[in-house]
């Protein structure tokens, strides 16, 4: 019988001890952001579990083969991510091959996933990429469906190895498609049903302290089988309910209602929806189009949205004005508003989101100007100071937004505001994001 290496994270108790271990020479000099080991962290979440060790080593064979063979003591699952691929510093498979002291050989089923993968792409199957079907003796292949490298699995020291590619959309599929099928199965064999429910609200407009003090207030009484968290990636915030017990999956829906109650229109969505997603699900339903006139945001508003596949139904042009004389030539913005009011004013986005209505004959629009500094300010229209018009022909609205901040960050915001204030529109929702309190 299989014995679950039982361990505290000091976040949480998990049931299985998963650790993992990230190789590549790039992520020891800093060429690149260990990304992948918040992916897999993701993906743990929803089944209870919480990594409760990682390690980052470089592209050296002894000290992968070390640290294999010292993590499978302690650990019922260990994924190892990178160094699959086709070159010289790829050595996962080799070191694997040390630890569990098997040959490296030609992988029947690797080779024909290998093969399809270049036929598909009407690639030649070369050398190097045959590298990527040498696997260990005895292996078992964990099917990569994005790209050319297979991942594999094997047992040893009563410890579930799992070799995933380093390629951040090949991992997100794999662990989505491969590991958490896995990880669900092996929960199950080893402590029959799950006792982990999450419930994930996508909330905008109201920060993580007073989402804390609201329901606090509301609900002094929470319940100690139903963990309250955040995860702050500004300017969205998710709220999570995490249900660790048989009673607390008995008291999840009555809790997330609550929740509802109380965030309402703040919510944007539930799970893992985003918010350009949830906007163009909700101008799809309503069969509406939207237009975009951009200053300050650059097209990034525009970007949001067209990264949503099904974009194209309901979104019908983005127009990057960016100077005076566009916004005047293309939009219609009359020369004599631009000079008595600034390009950054009510005046001049009501006029610009008139003048893309026009243009585009869409539903309805979105037009913004601002200040995005560092310098441009004055102390009339300091840095951070962006005006927002929205709405429908005839009925658009107005907002002066203040948020200074560093670029990049600026534009986010207004980008995220400019498409909540959309989507409040499309569900008539009166309040507004907590966030502009300090607009005027
Ligand atoms: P390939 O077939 O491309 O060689 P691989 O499985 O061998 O894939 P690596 O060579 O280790 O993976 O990494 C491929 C690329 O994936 C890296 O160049 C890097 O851009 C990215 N990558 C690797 N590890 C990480 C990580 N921990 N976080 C984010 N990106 C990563």
């Amino acid at each position: 019988m299989y014995l679950a290496k039982t361990w505290s994270t000091g976040i949480t108790m998990s049931h299985l001890n998963v650790q993992l271990l990230l190789t590549g020479d790039e992520l020891m000099t800093g060429d690149i952001l260990d990304t992948n080991s918040m992916a897999v962290a993701d993906a743990l979440m929803p089944l209870g579990l919480v990594l409760s060790r990682k390690v980052v080593v470089g592209d050296a064979l002894p000290q992968l083969v070390s640290e294999i063979e010292s993590i499978t003591k302690q650990a019922d699952v260990l994924i190892v991510n990178g160094g699959l691929g086709p070159t010289i510093d790829d050595l996962t498979a080799e070191a694997l091959a040390a630890v569990i002291g098997q040959p490296i050989q030609e992988h029947p089923q690797a080779m024909a996933e290998l093969q399809a993968w270049c036929e598909r792409r009407n690639y030649p199957l070369n050398g190097p990429n045959k590298k990527q079907a040498m696997l260990p003796r005895g292996v078992e292949i964990v099917s990569n469906q994005t790209g050319s490298a297979p991942g594999f699995k094997v047992s040893h020291n009563d410890c579930i190895i799992v070799c995933t590619p380093g390629v951040p959309s090949e991992l997100a599929v794999m662990l989505e498609s491969g590991i958490a099928p896995l990880l669900t199965e092996l929960l199950s064999t080893l402590f029959g049903e799950s006792y982990t429910q999450i419930k994930k609200f996508q909330v905008f407009g109201v920060g993580e302290s007073p989402v804390q003090r609201i329901l606090a207030e509301n609900y002094p009484q929470w319940p100690d089988d139903i963990e309250l968290g955040f995860r702050a990636a500004f300017p969205m915030l998710e709220v999570k309910l995490t249900a660790h017990s048989k009673n607390g999956i008995k008291l999840l829906p009555e809790w997330q209602s609550k929740v509802e109650d109380q965030l309402a229109g703040h919510i944007v969505a539930q799970g893992n929806v985003s918010l350009p997603e949830a906007l163009v699900t909700l101008l799809s339903d309503q069969k509406k189009t939207l237009a975009l006139a951009e200053s300050c945001t650059g097209g990034l508003i525009a970007s949001k949205l067209t990264s949503v596949a099904g974009s194209s139904q309901v979104f019908d042009a983005g127009i990057v004005s960016y100077s005076n004389e566009i916004k005047h030539k293309v939009l219609g913005v009359s020369q004599a508003t631009l000079a008595e009011h600034g390009a950054v004013s009510e005046h001049v986005v009501l006029e610009m989101a008139e003048g893309v209505l026009a243009l585009s004959q869409s539903d309805y629009a979105i037009a913004v100007s601002g200040v995005a500094g560092p310098g441009g300010g004055t102390p009339d229209k300091p840095v951070g100071t962006c005006w927002v018009a929205w709405g429908k022909k005839g009925a658009l609205k107005t907002k002066c937004l203040f948020f200074p901040a560093e670029r990049e960050l600026f534009q986010q915001y207004i980008a995220t505001a400019a498409l909540d204030l959309i989507r409040r529109d499309l569900l008539s929702i009166d309040a507004e994001p907590l966030y502009f309190s300090r607009s005027k």
